[in-house]
């Protein structure tokens, strides 16, 4: 499938059949995503910052159209990531519930992530004082060897790995995230359960991995424990490690995912809506907010806007280099 096809199709833009869950009647009949669905605003935006960014060639649309689904090309790689979240979880035991199955939300990822609920007051960390730590001197080396064996917070207490980040240590961008699950926090490497699985496309999509030029960490280091948000002190003991990385990385670009991660990395309680769209700084560095590929998991809609947010982030890298190259 031709690049530019499959970009549209991750995000939801081009002709995307969904497997229903497994409670829904027509359990294995796909369904076309309706053309109100989409975001009109979004697409707007999409094709503005792609005539910005990207050379790449739009040979269609972006309004799906339905058609008859062709397992051969229809069926991406975030379909497949969908089915098979779907699939695990229709072999979760379900417990009994008053709405219809078909209206629940899928459960995909082991944190909540809710990207579109209220602030809590958990986005604006207190400040310790790291002199004495000395991280912020750490070469890359130590940095990781003290993140692995950090007993900074209590989150220490119940972890299997701290999960330090992964990806090119000389890498322009950088995305980062909340905080390890379960999966994470097993193996010790971010986002590597289903959320990690359509961050990988979406990387994809606009031609990165998480192996080139990408640097991916996350806020916080080690699993809350229950799925819960991680907690003011725990965030304030913990951003030193994240702050030193990006002294590191010098990264040209950050990647906010996710509401958590945007109101922390900005010491902010505003909307992900409203943080969305914009340029914003972190230490000097560009920085583009986007949704969690979790929340996006559960929000069709979404994913056409956070499209539109990895064209601004292209966009905003480009003039980074054309600033770069000019100084
Ligand atoms: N979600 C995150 O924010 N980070 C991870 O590493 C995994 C899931």
């Amino acid at each position: 499938m031709a690049l530019h096809k499959s970009m549209l199709e991750e995000f939801g833009l081009g002709t995307v059949w969904v497997r229903r869950g497994a409670a829904s009647a027509s359990a294995d009949a796909p369904v076309a995503v309706p053309a109100q669905s989409i975001d009109s605003t979004a697409i707007a935006l999409d094709r503005k910052a792609a005539a910005v960014a990207a050379p790449i060639a739009v040979e269609e649309t972006h309004a799906p159209v339905a058609r008859k689904p062709d397992p051969a090309d229809t069926l991406t790689a975030l379909d497949a990531a969908l089915s098979a979240a779907q699939a695990t979880q229709a072999k979760a035991p379900q417990a009994p519930s008053a709405k219809p199955a078909s209206m629940e939300p899928p459960v995909f990822d082991d944190l909540p992530w809710l990207d579109d609920a209220p602030p809590q007051a958990l986005a604006v960390p207190e400040t310790v004082d790291d002199t004495a730590a000395g991280i912020a001197t750490l070469d890359w080396d130590t940095l990781a060897a003290r993140v692995s064996v950090c007993e900074r917070c209590r989150l220490c207490e119940r972890r299997t790995n701290s999960v330090f980040g992964v990806g090119d240590r000389d890498a322009d961008w950088m995305l980062i995230g909340e905080a390890p699950g379960e999966n994470e926090d097993k193996l010790g490497e971010p986002f590597v359960g289903q959320a990690g699985k359509l961050l990988d496309s979406m990387l994809h999509a606009v031609a990165l991995s998480r192996e080139d030029n990408v640097f991916i960490a996350n806020v916080i280091k080690c699993r809350p424990p229950g799925n819960r948000n991680p907690e003011p002190d725990e965030v304030a003991r913990c951003e030193p490690y994240l702050k030193r990385q990006v002294e590191l990385v010098k990264p040209k670009l950050i990647v906010a995912l996710g509401r958590f991660a945007a109101q922390s990395l900005l010491k902010t309680e505003a909307s992900i809506a409203s943080l969305r769209g914009r340029v914003h700084d972190y230490q000097g560095v560009p920085v583009i907010v986007t949704y969690h590929p979790a929340y996006l998991l559960r929000s069709l809609p979404d994913k056409a806007k956070a499209w539109a947010d990895l064209c601004l982030a292209q966009a905003t890298y480009r003039k980074s280099l054309q600033a770069a190259d000019g100084a």
